[in-house]
């Protein structure tokens, strides 16, 4: 598949980053904002957090769950 076409589906049919490192945890859309979702956590939006479990809030329940799991 020609990047440009994968990267607009990724765009288009997930949440923009899907293919980083932690999307697992639970997100909701942002109002009126059709590309945005949260943490339904912490309500970082995932264009912040980036994949990444470090940008969640340092008490978002997702983050404190995932970081007992890997402890
Ligand atoms: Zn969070």
């Amino acid at each position: 598949m020609p990047k440009a076409k994968h990267d607009a589906e990724i765009f288009y049919n997930s949440s923009p980053y899907k293919d980083a490192f932690d999307i697992e945890y639970p997100q909701e859309n942002l109002e009126g904002e059709m590309y945005k979702y949260r943490c339904k956590f912490c309500k970082i939006v995932t264009t912040d957090i980036n994949g990444r479990l470090e940008n969640h809030a340092p008490d978002c329940e997702y983050r404190l769950r995932r970081m007992n799991q890997a402890a």
